[in-house]
C-alpha cells in the first residue's frame, strides 16, 4: 500500500521538504544508520499528518575513490575485503564476482538500501532517486560549478596536499582511516656539512641554529644515501620518499647505519663543528629522520643530553642558550624541566612543557645581542630566509602528528601539486556571505551554532579535483574529477526535479537549461520548454528546504560547504537558501563506537528481521533524542519489543469498548489532551524521545489507572474507541507498520499515513479533576507504602483531612515573594498566632511539601483548590474495592487520634488499624 504513498506532487498545501545526507553505498547498513535515515522519517509522518505536503527524497553518493579501491582489493583477490564483502555483508559469490567493477558494487548496494529503507518503512518518494555518477546529474555538477568559477570561487595553484601514493589520488576527510585532524605544517630543512653530503634537520625554529650543540641520530635505524636535485644528501627512507612527493628528484645511490653516524661530526656555518649523538627516540617517519639538538631551548633536547650525561656520556656538551626570555632564568629549557621536577624522557608533561617554551620564546623572547639581539618573531623569518639563500636549506611539508592513514591502508604523504584546483574557502567576503545567511537559520540543538560559526571562519581552501575514481569531469580540465565532497552540495535542489529532469536527453542539458529551472533566466531556444515549465513549477515549490539532517561529523565540512554553494549559486535569491539543519549525535553498539571495518556493527536489515521494523524504529527514537549519542543494545531493543506488543494488545482489547462514560472518564480524555499537546510540541522540535513519553508511557499508565479506576465488572466506555484511534495515530509516525494495521482494525479511513494528526480539545481540559485523581492516586500510593512497611493485614483505614487553616498556610507560602518574611505575614492573623508552634510546625511542613510536590499540582493548587472532602467521599467505594476494608474519611480534628494532626494539604494523614 506505500509503494507509491509517498510520491509527492505541488499541491494547494503547504510544503515541509525535507532532506538527510545521501548514503555512500560502499558496503550494507547497520543500526547507526538507521537512525539518520529514521528520524527524519518521523519528521515526515509527522508533518504528513499535520496535513502538509511533505517531500522526502534519497539518493545515492558514489562519486570518489573509495569503490574504486574496493573493487581493485576483490580484483587482487584481498582475503581480508572478501571477508568483508562475503562474510558480514554477505554479497553472494556470483555477484561478489563481479564487484571488480566499481559501478556494479555501488549499485549493487543502492539497491540494498532501498530494500532495507523500506523494510524500516521510510516513507520516501523513490521516483526521485538518483546516483551522482548519472550524466544528467553530471550535467547539473556542471552547471553548478559554471556558477561556482564564474563568482572567482575556483582557481588552479600549486599546493601541499594530504596524498595517497597507492591511489595516487589526494586524500580528504573521508578516506582516511586514522589522522583526519592532522594539519601540514611547513619546516625548514637547516643542512648540516657531513663529508661531501648534507645532513638535513627539519626545524620550525631556524633561530635557534647558534644554539646547536649535537645532532641526533637514531643508531637502530638504516639512513639512505641519496641524490636530491644532484646533490648528495643523507635522510631516513621515509623521508627520501617524501621529498620525492615535494618537488624534488631524488635518486638512492646507497645506505647507512644509524650506529656509524654516531660520534661523527657535521657542521654548519652558524654554529661550527658538532657531534651525532644516539638517540633511539629519533623517528625515522618524522621529517628527515634527523633531528638537530638544542638543549637550551627545547626541553626534549635537555632531557635526552641529561639522560646520557647521568650516564656519565658526552660530559663535556653544556648547553648554549641565545634567547634571553624573561622568567625562565639563564637556560629556559633548563629552568622549566627542573622547576617542573621532570625526571626524564618519559614524563607525560614534556609536550605540554615544549609547548609552554615555544610560545614564551615567540612572544617574548629576544635573540643575544651577539646573535642581532632582534626578538624571535622577526629573527625567525630572517634567518629561514638567510639559510634558504647562503646555507642550501629548503622547504618541507609534513604533518603536525602522525599517523595519517588512507582508507586503503597506506600511509599518507604530504605532495605538492602543480595542476591542483582549489575551492576558495579562505575567501573572507565568502565566509561572510555564508555567515551572514547561518546567522537567519534554525539549527537544532542549538549548540551546534558555535561549531558551525568556527567552521566557515576555520576553513582553508580546498582541493575539488582527483585523479582517480568515479564522478563528474572537471570542465576547465577533464582529465581531472570533482571530488565527492564538492559534488555532492546544491544535490537537495536536484531532487526537486531529478524524476523529471531524465525525460531530457543529457547533451540538451545545457547551463541555459538549469538556469532556467533553477534561476528562472530567460534565454532563447531552450528545449523541452513544456517540460521545464513543469520542473521549473517543482522546483518553486518546493524550495528552499525546510530541514536538513544530518550526522555531526559533517559539521566540519559537508554541512558548511553546501551553505558556500548554496550562496553562490542562488545568488541574490535569498528566499531559496537553506531554512535549517538537525544535527545528529553517534551510534554506539553495546557501549562502543560503531565501526564497519573493525567489525562493530549490527547490521540493520539483521536487525529488522529479528526484532521488526517498528521495533527498531521506536528503540532508536525512544532511547535518546536525535543529537545525543545513543547505545544499541539487543537486551534494551527486546523489551521496545514488547511494548509495542503491549500497545497492540491493548487497543484491540479496548477498541469496541461500549459501556457508559464513568467520572473517571473525564479524567483520562483531560489527560489525554495534555498527551496530545505535548506530543505534538516535542515533535515540532525534533524531540523523538520526548514525544515516545508522552505518547507511549503518558497514556498507557494513565490507561492503567484508568481501568483500575472502573467500578467492578464494568468495562470501558464508548469513549475508549476515540482514545484508541487519538493513540494509535500519535504513535503511527514511530510504528507507522503496526499504525497502518490498527487503523484498519479501528476503521479508520484511507491510510494513517495520511490521517489527521490529533488536535487537543480545550474544551475537555480539566485542571481540577486531574488534580484530584492526582490526589487520590497519591493517597493510594502512600496506603500502600504503608501497608508494606507495617507489614499487618489492615482492618480500616482512615483517612483524615488538613482543616481550612492549614490550606490557608499553604497557599501563603505558595504564593509568596520573599520566603523569609512568609511566616510573619502568617502570624499577623490574629488565630494564627494564637495557635503557635503548630503554625510554624506547619508552615514548615508545607513549605517542604511544596518543594516536593511538581509544579503542576502547586500552582493550580492554590488558583482554585480542590474539596478534598469531596474527592475521597467519591472515591470510597474505590478505595474499599482497591484495599478490602472500611475506609473512613474524617477531617483531622475530628478524627480523635494523635497521628491525625499531621494531615497537610494534598497529603492527607493516614490511618491504619
Ligand atoms: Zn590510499
Amino acid at each position: 500500500m506505500w509503494t507509491h504513498a509517498f510520491e509527492s506532487n505541488p499541491s494547494d498545501l503547504e510544503k515541509y521538504y525535507l532532506n538527510v545526507a545521501f548514503p555512500y553505498p560502499s558496503g550494507a547498513m547497520h543500526v547507526g544508520h538507521g537512525r539518520t535515515y529514521i528520524v527524519p522519517d518521523v519528521v515526515a509522518r509527522f508533518w504528513r499528518m499535520r496535513q502538509k505536503q511533505v517531500l522526502f527524497p534519497m539518493a545515492f553518493h558514489v562519486t570518489g575513490a573509495p569503490v574504486v579501491g574496493i573493487s581493485k582489493r576483490i580484483a587482487n583477490k584481498d582475503e581480508k575485503t572478501i571477508r568483508l564483502y562475503r562474510d558480514l555483508y554477505r554479497v553472494p559469490q556470483n555477484i561478489l564476482d563481479q564487484f571488480t567493477d566499481p559501478l556494479t558494487i555501488v549499485k549493487h548496494f543502492a539497491d540494498e538500501y532501498q530494500r532495507v529503507m523500506t523494510s524500516c518503512g521510510l516513507s520516501i518518494d523513490w521516483r526521485r532517486r538518483f546516483i551522482t555518477v548519472d550524466p544528467t546529474y553530471s550535467k547539473f555538477i556542471e552547471w553548478q560549478w559554471k556558477h561556482l568559477y564564474e563568482a572567482g570561487h575556483v582557481m588552479k595553484g600549486a599546493h601541499p596536499v594530504r596524498y595517497c601514493t597507492v591511489d595516487e589520488n589526494p586524500v580528504g576527510d573521508h578516506d582516511l582511516l586514522e589522522g583526519d585532524k592532522a594539519e601540514v605544517i611547513k619546516f625548514t630543512l637547516v643542512m648540516f656539512r657531513f663529508g661531501d653530503a648534507f645532513i638535513p634537520c627539519a626545524t620550525l625554529r631556524p633561530e635557534t641554529i647558534h644554539g646547536v650543540t649535537n645532532l641526533w641520530a637514531n643508531p637502530d635505524v638504516t639512513y639512505v644515501k641519496i641524490k636530491l636535485d644532484g646533490k648528495p644528501w643523507i635522510v631516513s627512507k621515509e623521508a627520501a620518499e617524501k621529498l620525492a612527493l615535494q618537488d624534488h628528484t631524488v635518486e638512492v645511490t646507497g645506505e647507512i647505519k644509524g650506529s656509524d653516524l654516531v660520534d661523527k661530526k657535521v657542521s654548519h656555518p652558524l654554529c661550527g663543528e658538532v657531534p651525532i649523538l644516539p638517540a633511539p627516540f629519533v623517528d625515522p617517519d618524522m621529517a628527515s629522520g634527523m633531528v638537530m639538538s638544542v638543549p637550551a631551548h627545547a626541553p626534549f633536547d635537555y632531557i635526552a643530553l641529561r639522560d646520557l650525561q647521568q650516564k656519565g656520556q658526552y660530559t663535556e656538551i653544556k648547553p648554549i642558550p641565545l634567547i634571553k626570555v624573561e622568567g625562565y632564568g639563564e637556560v629556559p629549557a633548563q629552568y622549566a624541566v627542573e622547576k617542573a621536577g621532570i625526571a626524564n624522557q618519559m614524563d607525560s608533561r614534556m609536550d605540554a612543557l615544549t609547548q609552554e617554551i615555544y610560545s614564551a620564546e615567540f612572544s617574548k623572547g629576544k635573540l643575544f645581542d651577539k646573535y642581532g639581539g632582534k626578538p624571535v618573531r622577526v629573527a625567525r623569518d630572517e634567518v629561514a630566509e638567510l639559510m634558504q639563500q647562503k646555507y642550501d636549506s629548503v622547504v618541507m611539508y609534513e604533518f603536525d602528528q602522525r599517523p595519517v592513514v588512507c582508507r586503503c591502508g597506506n600511509r599518507v604523504r604530504v605532495k605538492i601539486l602543480h595542476d591542483q584546483w582549489f575551492l576558495k574557502y579562505g575567501d573572507e567576503a565568502w565566509k561572510q556571505e555564508v555567515q551572514d545567511h547561518l546567522d537567519t537559520m534554525a539549527l537544532v540543538p542549538s549548540e551546534v551554532r558555535a561549531e558551525f560559526d568556527r567552521t566557515i571562519w576555520w576553513l582553508k581552501d580546498w582541493a575539488c579535483t582527483r585523479r582517480v575514481g568515479l564522478g563528474t569531469r572537471f570542465p576547465w580540465d577533464p582529465a581531472q574529477l570533482i571530488e565527492p565532497l564538492s559534488d555532492s552540495t546544491v544535490y537537495m535542489a536536484y531532487y526537486t526535479i531529478a524524476h523529471k529532469v531524465r525525460e531530457i536527453e543529457s547533451k540538451l542539458l545545457t547551463p541555459e537549461v538549469f538556469d532556467y529551472i533553477f534561476l528562472g533566466k530567460e534565454s532563447e531556444d531552450l528545449p523541452e520548454k513544456k517540460k521545464l515549465d513543469a520542473m521549473r513549477k517543482e522546483f518553486l515549490y518546493w524550495y528552499p528546504y525546510d530541514f536538513r539532517f544530518s550526522a555531526k561529523d559533517l559539521i566540519s565540512n559537508h554541512l558548511t560547504f553546501q551553505l558556500f554553494h548554496h550562496c553562490t549559486v542562488f545568488a541574490g535569491q535569498k528566499d531559496k537558501l537553506p531554512k535549517g539543519m538537525v544535527v545528529f549525535g553517534m551510534g554506539l553498539l553495546n557501549g562502543a563506537k560503531m565501526s564497519s571495518s573493525k567489525g562493530n556493527v549490527f547490521l540493520l536489515e539483521d536487525a529488522v528481521k529479528e526484532f521488526g521494523g517498528d521495533t527498531v524504529r521506536m528503540f532508536l527514537m525512544g532511547s535518546a533524542e536525535p543529537w545525543q549519542d545513543f547505545d544499541w543494545r539487543n537486551e534494551l531493543v527486546l523489551s521496545t519489543k514488547k511494548q509495542i506488543e503491549r500497545f497492540y494488545n491493548t487497543v484491540m482489547e479496548i477498541k469496541d469498548a461500549s459501556g457508559e462514560p464513568h467520572d473517571i472518564d473525564r479524567w483520562l480524555a483531560s489527560r489525554l489532551q495534555m498527551h496530545i499537546a505535548k506530543t505534538t510540541e516535542a515533535l515540532e522540535n525534533f524531540q523523538t524521545r520526548q514525544a515516545l513519553q508522552e505518547a507511549y508511557f503518558g497514556i498507557e499508565t494513565d490507561l492503567k489507572w484508568y481501568r483500575r479506576r472502573l467500578p467492578k465488572d464494568c468495562d470501558g466506555s464508548r469513549e475508549l474507541h476515540d482514545l484508541s484511534s487519538v493513540w494509535v495515530r500519535l504513535l503511527a509516525p514511530f510504528i507507522p507498520f503496526t499504525g497502518e494495521h490498527l487503523w484498519k482494525e479501528l476503521a479508520g479511513e484511507g491510510l494513517i499515513s495520511f490521517a489527521p494528526w490529533p488536535v487537543a480539545d480545550e474544551k475537555l481540559v480539566s485542571p481540577k479533576i486531574e488534580l484530584a485523581e492526582e490526589l487520590l492516586a497519591r493517597t493510594v500510593e502512600d496506603i500502600e507504602s504503608i501497608v508494606k512497611l507495617i507489614q499487618l493485614q489492615p482492618k480500616a483505614i482512615t483517612i483524615a483531612l488538613a482543616p481550612e487553616w492549614k490550606h490557608q498556610i499553604f497557599s501563603m507560602i505558595a504564593t509568596a515573594q520573599d520566603k523569609n518574611t512568609v511566616i510573619k505575614e502568617i502570624m499577623k492573623d490574629e488565630s494564627m498566632r494564637k495557635r503557635g508552634k503548630e503554625t510554624t510546625d506547619t508552615a514548615k511542613q508545607c513549605t517542604t511539601l511544596i518543594h516536593r510536590l511538581p509544579p503542576h499540582v502547586v500552582s493550580p493548587l492554590v488558583q482554585d483548590p480542590i474539596n478534598e472532602k469531596a474527592v475521597f467521599d467519591a472515591a470510597k467505594g474505590f478505595l474499599e474495592q482497591e484495599f478490602g476494608v472500611p475506609v473512613h474519611v474524617v477531617m483531622a480534628e475530628e478524627a480523635g487520634h494523635v497521628k491525625a494532626l499531621t494531615a497537610l494539604p494534598f497529603k492527607p494523614a493516614i490511618i491504619i488499624e
